[in-house]
This record gives structure tokens, C-alpha cells and sequence, in this order.
């Protein structure tokens, strides 16, 4: 199959006309630096299928960034029938830097000019026969997002990809164009590929280069010695560059017009202004971030409850309090609160078909089927709505700010603003988080930043704080369930923060790169994008719920329902369907073992009854997060009585806190131990991965350990407050200890010397 690459500048919306080509639904982001890894789809409508591979995005072919780095291999070994470079038409000259690097290579190239509807909007005009003329091969106009011209631009690239393409530099004549040449025809005589792109990446000496053809880094020397002193300066690399530019602006900056060309402050600029404002920058995200949890977890909508008194909508019908009780619901809560009447209809109507089997085989679909499964699904209304939140943020160009706001304050944490990428990633998923990791320049930052990205609260594990949340607030009438978990997610975060700077002091010291990103234009955000991003979680959400988690709510109901001896625990006491030996169940005698670890974080032996509840539930969740609640939701089934009642999680969650005795601390403890022990299997898998052994099983360890002690000291200092004195003297110690084991350090470098 013939294969064609897309290569071009980050944002310039390689991944979109990917998706266009192939019809997939990778992430397509107002953000440099999404795509890192390469990704291939298939182009069928010529008449040959067409391998398509979206590369990351890049502004030149020297080796400074891994993006740089995979590209240029890319092209170079793979040798793709044809490179189709999309050049972002509203920033020509900057594109096109790219675009003569590729001429470079012997390969066929196509020059995508993309971004014309932006164009049109600004009132420029772009002759792009003229600059198809100057450049010397096919351009094509095409607009990747409206799926303008795509037909056009792939016949193009298909005939293109049918001739072999010479390459050709764009060097000015002159000293530097003698000097190549001369270069390529020693590379000639090597019969290497792409003689002139290896003779000029030579002579700007490229680190890559000069590492794999030493020998002939003293034929450019000699060539140099027959110039004149001082023609070409001993930053060779300027000289190029500078060449390049020179060539594009006179050559082909003609072919566009601007209609404006007095520079004017955009809207663009006048948001910025504010947004990214020195002192401002960092509180209003942290509003908007609190916005986005109240709008989402909020069951008293800007707190007008107080004012309002409010009756519960719907009073007597299933719809009681699903839109206002006694505050007004967040849209979050309200489709949550919609699902639940949904899935409570559907378990009633399912029990009463089962009425007549027998009792186990009630319990098994009931408890062992449904209530994992509607556990987990009725979390989904509320993470859709979360997540077309952070997709607003994101694809505005809203995200890239933040990123550069930031990059000021991680400094002081040892860390550079592209750090940022990965971290908000995590709060989706820990997994492409933690491969997006490669994009940082500096390998202990990388390491540090995958060590750290699990403490981002990931969609898995949503439930666990809405359902803990929830019944918190439900069974103690203590504060929101919105402030609960937004709290929890800064917990998280602030926990990441303080291993950072563990690690940067200590055993990961290094520089940090510095950090440069162009900020995207803000735009409004494209509604087919969004929708896009919510389909891929809802999608990889409900193939868990019927996979993993199905699988885990039937083991876990076989291991509560049964003690060692086969016997059927589960017996009907005045029509209700309890479970009143539980205790006795296969899943009990496991998890008491254990429960004496966990006594000190406040969900172990320390409980009234049912010792072993939190901490098998605990387990589950390295399988997978969402088992977390729906192992409640099998567990409180059994306990309670009554086969699935409500299917919401929260209720669940509200019985285990009535059976077990277990406070609020506790329960606070819980959450937190749950967000920053081990995170789930597939998360694991990756983060070997990216590690390698050693790493990781220290790794490993640091979750475990960070787990227990900030679930332990919540807990503790929950419960006795003074002993909040006990931990700082603890923190002192440490932070005594850093200073000391630093300044060892220095003592053994002067030594060295
Ligand atoms: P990549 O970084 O090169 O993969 O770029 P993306 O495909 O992620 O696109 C970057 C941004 O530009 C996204 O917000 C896209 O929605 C937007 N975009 C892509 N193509 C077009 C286009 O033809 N017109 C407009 N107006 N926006 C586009
Ligand atoms: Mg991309």
C-alpha cells in the first residue's frame, strides 16, 4: 500500500485533515503538541487504498525536540510515497520554513495550504498559482476543518507520488550554494539517500549528522579552508536559516496580500491582555475551574436555594426532586438525576420478571449484573458533561494559556509550562497522558511528571468522589458535594505538587528546558470537535463498563455471596432479600486479613462491622477505578436488603456508611487513598513502559507510600487535629533532611575536583 505522511507545523491542523482523510477520531486540539506518537488510518476514495500517517507536529527538521526527531526519521527511513506538507496559510512565511527543508529531500512533496477559510474571513488574498510557480510543486488550497479541496489535494498527491521528485535547495547562490554542492557530491559518492538534505544538515552541524558520518565532517572543514576567512561566520547554522528566510520572503511572501497591513490589536490580544495577566492569570482560572465543578456537581445552582424556597419539583411522581429540591440542580446533576430515574425503572422492572426464579439467580442478575453496571453508568452523564467543559477550554485555545501562565510558577517546582500538557490530559485519562510525557526535553522531568500524572483525578475515578461525595453530604448534612470534589481535585494536585518538588531536590535533579509555544488564536470552538471528544470517553466508558467491570461485579458478588464452603449466603427475612452473613463470605476472610494496614487511614479494623468492606473495594479499583463504586454497589445490595433499590451509587455508598460506623474523615481518607495509591491496570502497563523496569518498581513504591501517608494524615488530622502538630515536626524533619543530603552532594563535587 502506498503510503503518505502529513507533516507541518504544530496547529496547523495535520490531525484534522487526518481524521478528514481516514474518517478516525484522533484528538484534534488548539494546543502545539498533541500529537506525539505517529498514527496511520486508511484513505480509500482513489483507486488505490492509501496509508495515511499523521506525524507530530514540527517547525524545522533539526533534532532539538523528540517531535523533531520522529518526524525526520520518519521521512528519511521510511521513505512515504509522498510527504504532504499542510502549511497553515494564515502564518505563510513562518510554514513555509518548513516546507524548504523538505524540498531538500529526494521525495515528493505536496504543500497542503491550509486554514483558507481563515483567510477569506480576514479579507487577504493568496495567488496560489503563483506560489505553486515559485515553489515548484503542487499547492492546494483546502480547508481541513470545513473539508474544503480534500478530494482535490489527494489526486494531486497520488500523481505526485507516482514520479520520483529530485531535490533542490533554495540556498541563495554563493559561497554557502558552492560549499553544499560540493558536500553532496561527497555524499553522492557514498551512495547515500538524500544527498543534498544530509550535505546541508552537515554543513549547519546537526547534531545527528555529525554523529553519523564523523568522517566527513572533516571534508566539510577542508571545503570551508578553500573559502575565504570569515565568509560564512562560525554559526553556519544562522547562515542557513537566515538564507531560508531570505528566499521565502522574497519569493514567496508576493503571492499573499493582506488587507491590513498596519498592525492592529485583535480581539485576540484584548482577551489575552487579561487572561494571561500577571496576577490576574491564575485566580480567574482557578474560578473558572470552580465554575465548571459547580455547573457540573452543583445541587444548589449559584446558591440561590437560601433565597428561593424552593419545594422539590415533581413532588410525588418519579421526577421528585430531579431538577430542584432544595436548591435549584446543576445541568451536571440534573441528567445525573435523570439517569438515575432511568436505570431505578429499568432494575424494578427487571426484578419484577425475575420475581419468580430462584433466589440466587435474582441476586446474580440484580446484585451481580445490574448494580456494577448501573453503578458505573449512572456516573456518565455527569463526566459527559465535565469533560465538554474542559473540550470548551481546550479547543478555544483557552488550555495554551494556562500552560503558559503556568510555566512561571512550575519553574519554582523544577518544572517547565509543557509539563502542564500531560497533568491536564491525566484528568481524562493517566494513559496517553503519561506518552505525551515525551514531548519533555529533560528525562527527570519526564520521569518526576509520569510519577505524578495519577494524582490528576482521571474520568475512572469520578465516581468515586461524586458517589463518596454525595453520600457524605446525604448521610451528615455536611457541606456541597461540588465543594467536596473540587477540594479533592486540588488535593490531588497539590499532592503532585509537593512530590515534584521532593523529587527535583533530591534524586532528580536537572535544568529545565526552557519554554517556548506560540499561543494558538482563540476560536469558538467547533461543534463536531467536541462532539468527537465525547463520543471517544463515552465510547472507551461503556466498552469498560460491559468488559472489566462486569467481570469484576460478577467476581465479587460470587465472593460475597458464597463462604468457603459453597453455601449460599443471600436468605429472604420478611420478603426482603438480605445477607446477613456476609461476614462469613470467601470475600470477608480475604479482606480481614488486610484490614488491620488500613486502620490507621480509618477504613480498616477500626470500623464497627464489616471491617473488610473499604479495602476489598480499594483492590478492585487497581483493575479498573469505576469497580471502586460498583463493588459498593454490589456490597450494599447484599448488606442491606432489599435486591437493587437505586442504582445512583450514592445510596450505596450512604448504606455502607450506616453498616460500617465509618466518619467522615475517614471517608475523606478514602477518596483520597483511592486517587493516589496505584492507579488502575492499564495505567501500570504504560507507565512500565515509558519507564523501564527499575524505575518503575520505585515507582510502584512511591504510590504506595505517598498513598498511605496523605490518606493517613488526613484521617488523623480529621479526626485528633492536634495531631497536625506530629506531622509538621515530620515535615520539618524532611525538609532537614533534603538540606543535608543536598549539601553532601556539594561536599563529594569539590572533592571530585
Ligand atoms: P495539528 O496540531 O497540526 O494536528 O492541528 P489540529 O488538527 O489539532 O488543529 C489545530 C486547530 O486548528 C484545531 O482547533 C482545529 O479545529 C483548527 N483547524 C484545523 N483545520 C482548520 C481549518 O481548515 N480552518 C479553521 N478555521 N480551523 C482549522
Ligand atoms: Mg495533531
Amino acid at each position: 500500500m502506498k503510503r503518505f505522511a502529513l507533516v507541518g507545523n504544530p496547529n496547523s491542523g495535520k490531525t484534522t485533515l487526518f481524521n478528514t482523510l481516514t474518517g478516525s477520531t484522533a484528538h484534534v486540539g488548539n494546543w502545539p503538541g498533541v500529537t506525539v506518537d505517529k498514527k496511520e488510518g486508511t484513505y480509500k476514495k482513489l483507486e488505490e487504498p492509501i496509508s495515511i500517517i499523521d506525524l507530530p507536529g514540527i517547525y524545522s527538521l533539526s533534532p532539538y525536540t523528540p517531535e523533531e526527531v520522529i518526524s525526520r526519521n520518519y521521512i528519511l527511513d521510511e521513505k512515504p510515497d509522498c510527504v504532504i506538507n499542510i502549511v497553515d496559510a494564515d502564518n505563510l512565511e513562518r510554514n513555509l520554513y518548513l516546507t524548504t527543508q523538505l524540498l531538500e529531500m529526494d521525495v515528493p512533496v505536496v504543500v497542503a495550504l491550509n486554514m483558507m477559510d481563515v483567510v477569506r474571513k480576514k479579507g487577504d488574498k493568496l495567488d496560489v498559482e503563483l506560489l505553486e510557480k515559485q515553489i515548484g510543486i503542487p499547492v492546494v488550497a483546502i480547508s481541513a476543518q470545513a473539508e474544503e479541496n480534500i478530494d482535490e489535494l489527494m489526486k494531486r498527491a497520488y500523481l505526485s507520488s507516482l514520479v520520483s521528485r529530485k531535490s533542490k535547495s533554495l540556498l541563495a547562490e554563493g559561497p554557502l550554494l558552492h560549499l553544499v554542492n560540493d558536500v553532496q557530491i561527497s555524499f553522492k559518492a557514498l551512495k547515500v539517500d538524500h544527498p543534498l538534505f544530509h550535505a546541508i544538515k552537515l554543513i549547519e552541524n546537526d547534531e545527528i549528522e555529525a554523529k553519523s558520518h564523523p568522517d566527513l565532517i572533516k571534508i566539510v572543514d577542508e571545503f570551508k579552508n578553500t573559502f575565504d576567512d570569515d565568509v560564512f561566520g562560525n554559526d553556519l547554522e544562522a547562515v542557513v536559516a537566515d538564507s531560508r528566510y531570505r528566499y521565502i520572503t522574497t519569493n514567496f511572501s508576493i503571492a499573499k496580500t493582506k488587507k491590513n497591513q498596519t498592525f492592529v490589536e485583535t480581539s485576540s490580544d484584548r482577551i489575552d491582555n487579561v487572561l494571561t495577566n500577571k496576577w490576574l492569570g491564575i485566580p480567574i482560572f482557578l474560578v473558572i475551574l470552580f465554575m465548571i465543578f459547580h455547573l457540573t456537581f452543583g445541587e444548589n445552582l449559584f446558591y440561590l436555594g437560601g433565597i428561593l424556597n424552593l419545594s422539590p419539583s415533581f413532588e410525588g411522581t418519579i421526577f421528585e426532586g430531579v431538577f430542584w429540591n432544595e436548591g435549584i440542580m446543576s445541568p451536571g446533576v440534573i441528567l445525573f438525576n435523570l439517569m438515575d430515574v432511568l436505570t431505578s425503572s429499568l432494575g424494578d422492572w427487571i426484578g419484577g420478571l425475575t420475581e419468580s426464579l430462584p433466589l440466587w439467580v435474582n441476586s446474580f442478575i440484580s446484585d451481580g449484573v445490574l448494580g456494577g453496571i448501573f453503578g458505573v453508568l449512572s456516573f456518565v452523564p455527569e463526566i459527559l458533561v465535565l469533560f465538554l467543559f474542559f473540550s470548551i477550554l481546550e479547543d478555544s485555545g483557552y488550555m495554551a494559556r494556562v500552560a503558559f501562565i503556568l510555566d512561571r510558577i512550575f519553574r519554582k517546582f523544577g518544572l517547565s509550562g509543557r509539563a502542564f500538557m500531560p497533568m491536564i490530559m491525566g484528568f481524562g485519562c493517566s494513559v496517553p497522558a503519561m506518552i505525551n510525557t515525551r514531548t519533555l526535553g529533560d528525562e527527570n522531568e519526564r520521569i518526576a511528571t509520569i510519577r505524578v500524572i495519577p494524582f490528576f483525578s482521571c474520568g475512572a475515578k469520578l465516581p468515586i468522589l461524586t458517589a463518596i461525595a454525595g453520600a457524605i453530604v446525604a448521610s451528615s448534612g455536611f457541606g456541597n458535594a461540588d465543594l467536596i470534589t473540587y477540594s479533592m481535585y486540588l488535593l490531588g494536585i497539590t499532592v503532585a505538587i509537593a512530590s515534584i518538588i521532593l523529587f527535583r531536590n533530591t534524586t532528580m535533579k536537572g535544568d529545565i528546558p526552557p519554554f517556548i509555544m506560540e499561543l494558538p488564536n482563540y476560536h469558538r470552538p467547533q461543534f463536531k470537535s467536541l462532539m468527537v471528544h465525547l463520543w471517544d470517553k463515552l465510547k472507551h466508558y461503556i466498552q469498560k463498563a460491559f468488559t472489566i467491570i462486569l467481570a469484576s461485579t460478577i467476581v465479587i458478588w460470587f465472593l460475597s455471596s458464597f463462604n468457603f464452603s459453597y453455601d449460599f449466603l443471600l436468605e429472604e427475612v420478611d420478603g426482603m432479600v438480605v445477607n446477613l452473613r456476609m461476614d462469613e463470605s470467601i470475600l470477608a476472610s480475604i479482606g480481614s486479613l488486610f484490614a488491620p494496614i488500613f486502620a490507621p487511614l480509618g477504613f480498616g479494623s477500626n470500623l464497627d462491622r464489616y471491617v473488610w468492606v473499604f479495602v476489598v473495594a480499594a483492590v478492585t479499583g487497581l483493575i479498573a477505578k469505576e469497580n471502586v463504586i460498583a463493588t459498593f454497589g454490589t456490597l450494599a445490595a447484599c448488606v442491606a436488603g432489599g435486591l437493587v433499590s437505586t442504582e445512583d451509587g450514592i445510596a450505596e455508598v450512604a448504606l455502607m456508611i450506616t453498616a460500617t460506623g465509618i466518619t467522615v474523615p475517614a471517608l475523606i481518607a478514602f477518596i483520597a487513598f483511592n486517587m493516589t495509591t496505584i492507579p488502575c491496570f492499564a495505567t501500570v502497563a504504560t507507565a512500565k513502559g515509558e519507564l523501564g523496569n527499575k524505575k518503575f518498581k520505585w515507582t510502584l513504591l512511591f504510590w504506595l507510600v505517598t498513598s498511605y501517608i496523605v490518606s493517613m494524615m488526613i484521617y488523623m488530622i480529621g479526626t485528633w487535629w492536634w495531631t497536625s502538630f506530629i506531622f509538621l515536626v515530620a515535615l520539618i524533619l524532611v525538609i532537614i533532611g533534603i538540606k543535608i543530603y543536598n549539601s553532601k552532594g556539594k561536599e563529594k563535587c569539590q572533592l571530585v575536583k
